[in-house]
């Protein structure tokens, strides 16, 4: 521990995001960059503490306070060891993840917490500029081979273990380009997609095949991996959505989050220009239904199109600004937080519940017709007279995913599923099939990157153990793992 009075010293600083007004005339990430000298200051915050709950908060098991103290000692090389020792995409939790660490945070108690997350991507970023990120050859094969279904960040952190531990892992990816979720999911603004190329140059110069544009269970029958490969991997995340069955659901002009965010993405990849995505909220009026972070993520790409007004609906009651008393440290802090997307505009409305959708005589959504709720013993009651009416020409939903597609891969494997529909696994990720593993969103459902990425390491454990009988790989956690609460 560098400096046994950092925190007592110094308060938590963060970044500042650019401008707004610049922002939104491009799709960058929106952070200025930060000094070594102010995060070193930040991680010298950090007090080594003797049960660090940091660690337990994060489902990697992330060692915090060793590169906390490593970077305030100005020792980054030996930081971004420690950090790879538990995280194979540094880069894509430290943009990306909500940080339940900092939540456990213990200087959270009566403070703010630690800047873990601002550390965490601070020493990838530097480990890229510098070189210290090389490919890692195995250093032997096993001759053994594993089909991983699904490049999310679950698929990827398997695929990555398991061709380190020897064996010849191949991913296939249905759509077009790899990354899951992280590619046409999150937009560009929150992860610039050059952070998945040059990790997955890493992965392919480490001996990893990719196959893309190969939906497996309509391409390649399940049976033909099962045949041609010792073991299968499934990864294929949560992809079916919750819709919203109410009248007027049919009119033109309303869509899913995952229908509209893809094609922002695709434009930014340069396969169309950004004027011409078949989705677009340019010049409209938008609604987006659902407070989530994929309604943030419709809200700020709704604003670089040029939406004419953006109004993000959530059921739920606006959440307290402190922690409630049923909220205590260290769980996830359930507080009113304002992403970039809605320090950029549009107005957040809670306890909202729309009716119905109204149309114009071409077929296309013109207006929504909505009321106020009022939450109490788990039920929501509208409010008398709280009826409205607003005027709209885009809808966007993003009410969540309720878990893996069932039809093609799943349904030719045969594998169990859950009530929720999620894909059963044993303690060591095996679905009921045999020779077939699951990990990430497809058997834990809807979930995060953080937990996708300590999946796909457990898992790759599992596989390694079961192929040669004993395994060197880390099992960050089981699948019944939670977060804390
Ligand atoms: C818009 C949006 C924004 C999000 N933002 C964040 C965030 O900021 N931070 C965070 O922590 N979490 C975020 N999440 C959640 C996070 O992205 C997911 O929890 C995570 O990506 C799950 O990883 P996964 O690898 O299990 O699945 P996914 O990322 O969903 O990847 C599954 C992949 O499998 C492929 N696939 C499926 N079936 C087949 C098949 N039969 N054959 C071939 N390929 C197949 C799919 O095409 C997909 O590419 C967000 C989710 C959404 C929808
Ligand atoms: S809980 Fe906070 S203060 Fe304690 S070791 Fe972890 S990051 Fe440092």
């Amino acid at each position: 521990m560098g400096d046994i009075r950092g925190f007592m010293r110094h308060g938590r600083e963060l970044p500042t995001r650019r401008p707004v007004p610049v922002r939104l005339r491009d799709w960058r990430e929106v952070y200025e960059p930060f000094s070594d000298g102010h995060l070193r200051t930040q991680a010298s915050r950090c007090m080594d503490c003797g049960v660090p709950f940091c660690n337990d908060g994060c489902p990697l098991g992330n060692i915090i306070p060793d590169w906390n103290d490593l970077v305030h000692r100005d020792r980054w090389r030996d930081a971004i060891e420690r950090l790879h020792a538990t995280n194979n995409f540094p880069e894509f939790t430290g943009r990306l993840c909500p940080a339940p660490c900092e939540g456990a945070c213990v200087l959270g108690i009566n403070s703010d917490p630690v800047t873990i997350k601002q550390v965490e991507v601070s020493i990838i970023d530097k480990a890229w500029d510098e070189g210290w990120v090389q490919p890692e050859l195995p250093a032997q094969r096993t001759g053994r081979t594993v089909a991983v279904v699904g490049s999310g960040p679950a698929g990827l952190a398997a695929a990555q273990q398991l061709t380190r531990a020897g064996h010849d892992v191949t991913v296939f990816e249905r759509a077009d380009r790899l990354g899951g979720l992280l590619r046409y999911g999150i937009p560009e603004f929150k992860m610039e997609k050059r952070h998945i190329e040059r990790r997955l140059d890493q992965m392919s110069a480490e001996g990893t095949k990719f196959r893309t544009g190969v939906e497996v269970g309509v391409d390649i029958p399940a049976s033909e991996l099962q045949a041609s490969f010792d073991t299968l991997v499934l990864a294929g995340g949560a992809t079916q959505w919750r819709d919203l069955p109410i009248p007027g659901r049919e009119f033109d002009g309303i869509h899913q989050a995952m229908e509209y965010l893809p094609w922002a993405n695709k434009a930014q990849e340069g396969d169309l220009d950004p004027g011409d995505t078949p989705i677009s909220a340019a010049g409209k009026r938008v609604v987006i239904i659902g407070g989530g972070d994929t309604g943030a993520d419709c809200l700020g790409t709704a604003h670089r199109q040029g939406a004419a007004s953006v109004h993000q609906f959530e059921i739920m009651p606006r959440p307290p600004t402190e922690r409630a008393a049923a909220n205590p440290w260290p769980t996830y802090p359930m507080i009113y937080r304002t992403s970039s997307a809605h320090e950029e505009g549009g107005d957040r409305v809670y306890s909202v519940n729309t009716e119905n959708f109204l149309g114009d005589s071409s077929g296309a959504v013109r207006a929504l017709r909505a009321h106020e709720v009022v939450f109490a013993d788990g039920r929501f009651a509208q409010v008398e007279g709280s009826d409205f009416e607003l005027e709209c020409e885009l809808v966007l939903l993003a009410m969540g995913f309720v878990g893996p597609q069932q039809e093609g891969l799943l349904a030719q494997l045969g594998t169990e599923t859950d009530a929720r529909s999620n894909v059963i696994r044993d303690d060591d990720y095996r679905t009921s099939v045999d020779g077939v593993w699951v990990c990430g969103d497809m058997g834990r459902g809807q979930s995060l990157i953080v937990w996708a990425i300590a999946e796909g390491r457990a898992c790759a454990a599992a596989v390694d153990a079961a192929l040669m009988g004993h395994t060197a790989l880390p099992r960050p956690i089981g699948p019944s793992a939670r977060p804390l609460n």
